[in-house]
C-alpha cells in the first residue's frame, strides 16, 4: 500500500509515494500547478464565481445550492454543471493543465449538488430533450463532462467523490460503473476532525473496494496534531493497510505537518509494538521506512 499526501502547499515530502496538490479550490482560488504531482481540480464548486455572478448557481425547489441555504445541506456552493460558459472555463483550465509537466489530474466536485438539483430552465430543457429519466440524464451529464475533461489531459486521471457508496448516482449523478471506465483510480475522501471513532472508515473502505472496478485510494484528515488524535489516525491507517487499497492519502497543511505524523509514528515505541503484536505487517513496513528518514 502506498502512502501519500494531499496538501495545500506544493512540496514533496520524503517517505510519501503520492503527492496530490489542491490547485483549484472550492472557494474559487486557483494556484500555479505543482510540477510532477497529481493536481486536484475543483470543478463546479466556486464560491467566488457565484458571488460575482449569482445567476450561475445550481437551483432546486428548495432554493439555491449555497451553504447559507438551510433548507438543504450542502458543504460548498455549487455552480449549475450545464452552464455553458462556466463549463467552458473549467475545461479550458483543465486543458491548460494538460500542457504542463504534471503527474496527472484528479477532479473533484464535478457532479450535481444533490438529487433535487439542478432545475434551472436550461437543465430541465436538456433533460426533456434527452428522453432519459432524471437519474440517467444527470448521470450521463456528469459522465460526459468527465470524458471531455479526460480527453484534454495526459498522465494519471482520477476522481474524488462524496463517500456515498449506495446513493451516489441518484444524489449526485455519479455512475461508478461508467466512471470506472475512465479513471486510473478512485480517490475516496473520508474526512474527519479525528479518528477516535473509526469503524465507519473501515466500513466505507470495504464498501468502495467491493463496488469500484478500479483501484481505490482513501484520504484521511491529518491536520490534527494532538498525540491522542495522531495515534488514532495512525491506528486507522493500520487497519486500512489490511485492505486491498492502492493507497492512503493524508490531508495535511504543509510538509512540516506531514513530517510530524511520521516522527510521531517512528518515536512511539508502544504504537510500533502494537503493530508487531497484532501483525500489521504492511503498516510495520511503512513505519520502518519512515524510521530511516525521521
Ligand atoms: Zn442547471
Amino acid at each position: 500500500m502506498k502512502v501519500g499526501l494531499v496538501t495545500y502547499t506544493p512540496e514533496e515530502v520524503e517517505g510519501f509515494d503520492l503527492h496530490v496538490y489542491y490547485v483549484k479550490r472550492a472557494d474559487g482560488s486557483v494556484f500555479s500547478v505543482a510540477r510532477d504531482m497529481q493536481n486536484d481540480v475543483t470543478c463546479f464548486c466556486d464560491a467566488k464565481a457565484i458571488r460575482e455572478n449569482p445567476s450561475i448557481v445550481a437551483v432546486s425547489k428548495n432554493g439555491p445550492a449555497l451553504r447559507k441555504n438551510r433548507k438543504i445541506n450542502v458543504p460548498f456552493d455549487f455552480v449549475c454543471p450545464t452552464n455553458p460558459e462556466y463549463k467552458a472555463e473549467v475545461l479550458d483550465y483543465i486543458e491548460g493543465l494538460g500542457r504542463e509537466r504534471i503527474q496527472g489530474v484528479t477532479l473533484n466536485l464535478y457532479h450535481f449538488a444533490e438529487e433535487e438539483f439542478c432545475v434551472c430552465s436550461r437543465c430541465v430543457e436538456l433533460w426533456r430533450q434527452s428522453g432519459l429519466n432524471w437519474t440517467e440524464w444527470r448521470a450521463q451529464t456528469v459522465t460526459n463532462f468527465l470524458k471531455e475533461a479526460k480527453s484534454l489531459v495526459k498522465g494519471t486521471f482520477a476522481v474524488e467523490m462524496f463517500p456515498d457508496p449506495v446513493l451516489a448516482k441518484e444524489r449526485f449523478g455519479i455512475n461508478f460503473k461508467r466512471i470506472a471506465e475512465l479513471v486510473d483510480y478512485f480517490h475516496v475522501p473520508l474526512s474527519s476532525r479525528d479518528y477516535l471513532t473509526n469503524y465507519w472508515v473501515d466500513l466505507l473502505a470495504r464498501d468502495f473496494i467491493k463496488i469500484l472496478k478500479k483501484p481505490v485510494v482513501v484520504e484521511l484528515s491529518a491536520e490534527m496534531l494532538t498525540d491522542e488524535k495522531t495515534e488514532a489516525l495512525l491506528k486507522t491507517v493500520a487497519y486500512l493497510s489490511r485492505h486491498n487499497l492502492r493507497g492512503v492519502l493524508l490531508l495535511v497543511h504543509n510538509s512540516e505537518n506531514a513530517r510530524q505524523v511520521c516522527s510521531f509514528a517512528v518515536n512511539n515505541s508502544e504504537f510500533r509494538k502494537w503493530l508487531k503484536k497484532y501483525e500489521f505487517t504492511e503498516m510495520t513496513r511503512i513505519v520502518d521506512d519512515w524510521a530511516k528518514l525521521y
